[in-house]
């Protein structure tokens, strides 16, 4: 069967312009378009026909060759229509469908372009406890994929640039008439890029990117927290074919310090004093995040008590001040006595009165009371 001339099949003289092509094929797919015409094989016949001329006659490049060739100059160019394995450039009709059928199939503002984002990364910045406090710098190497230096990112050979993917003219997708609805895919050819490349990069194979080792500064803040992230905008995976660049993500993991803990802002560290100390009171030297700092420890000091020193602790992270240091004193009971340690208890333990161990009596005399 002979196929029919383009022009004819929409009705209009060689030589129309492309409103005047338009405005033809809308007349013809609101009349045979299957949804309008259902279980009718010849007005789905007509449509597929109508769509192919359109398809070539509004693409400057096919109508050229069908103006000089006919059907040779294009078969296998148009997709055949619905039905047929690919499908054309159908941008330009994207408004035709969207004005009659409500914007649903409106293809119109969807082209694809090859431009693909790189993926974001992510990776651990090991630092010290003080690190973390005060903030610093860190050098971080690591591998992500960037611009291919062979080709300089379009991934064809001697710099070539991409063509629009002659499957489904640089849609991405082709349309597929499955019984009479018609379904979008994902074109097969270029995978959905649109465009594809014809003599491919020896170094990338056609990407555009190849993976690279890379060193990057990173400034860390003062009063980061452990699991805190960082971002580093653009320092992700390089995009592909002019695409934007991912994001580095930088997960903080604050090494343990021997002497403090962190809570928020805040820093907690125990204070070891003697019994004497505590019960005589004492001057002792403490450690801070900046350095070693005299702390009057009252005499009668309980184990367990907490003592505050305000603005030591961590600077708050983007705003103003500092978290404190808390001092959890632990009273340290002897042990190993010398004997003339143990002596000197002994006697001292004679001492003991009420009013020195106010809480001992106070606990006993409750044991006396209960079980009397
Ligand atoms: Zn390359």
């Amino acid at each position: 069967m002979s196929k029919r001339d383009y022009y004819e099949v929409l009705g209009v003289e060689k030589g129309a312009g492309k409103d005047e092509i338009k405005k033809a094929y809308r007349k013809k797919a609101m009349k045979y378009h299957p949804d309008r015409n259902p279980d009718d094989a010849e007005a789905e016949a007509k449509f597929k026909e109508a769509s192919e001329a359109a398809e070539v006659l509004l693409d400057e490049n096919k109508k050229s060759r069908y103006d000089q060739f006919g059907h040779a100059g294009v078969d296998g160019q148009a997709g055949g229509g619905f039905g047929g394995g690919g499908f054309g450039d159908f941008g330009d009709l994207g408004d035709i469908f969207g004005d009659i059928f409500g914007g649903g199939r409106s293809r119109g503002g969807r082209r694809r372009s090859a431009a693909r984002p790189g993926n974001d990364l992510q990776m651990t910045l090991e630092v010290d406890f003080s690190e973390a406090a005060f903030g610093c710098e860190k050098n971080i190497s690591l591998t992500r994929l960037a611009e291919c230096e062979t080709c300089h990112g379009t991934g064809g050979k001697d710099g070539s640039k991409p063509v629009n993917c002659d499957m489904c003219g640089g849609m991405g997708e082709v349309r597929r008439q499955q019984g009479f609805f018609t379904v979008s895919q994902t074109c097969p050819k270029c995978s959905g890029a649109g465009q594809t490349v014809s003599d491919p990069c020896g170094t990338c194979h056609g990407d555009g990117r190849t993976r690279k080792k890379t060193e990057l500064e990173v400034k860390v803040p003062g009063g980061i927290d452990h699991g805190q992230r960082l971002k580093l905008t653009g320092e992700g995976d390089a995009g592909s074919k002019g695409g934007p660049a991912g994001d580095l993500y930088v997960v903080i993991d604050i090494k343990e310090h021997e002497l403090f803990e962190r809570n928020g802002f805040d820093v907690h560290c125990t204070i070891p004093v003697s019994f004497s100390q505590a019960a005589l009171g004492a001057e002792v030297e403490v450690p801070t995040l900046d350095g070693k700092v005299s702390v009057k420890v009252p005499t009668g000091t309980q184990s367990g008590k907490k003592m505050r020193l305000k603005g030591k602790g961590i600077q708050r992270l983007g705003g103003y001040g500092n978290g404190d240091q808390i001092m959890h004193i632990h009273v340290e009971t002897p042990q190993k006595l010398s004997k003339e340690q143990e002596e000197l208890f002994q006697k001292l333990s004679t001492f003991d009165t009420e009013s020195s161990h106010p809480m001992s009596n106070g606990f006993f005399d409750k044991v006396k009371n209960l079980f009397q």
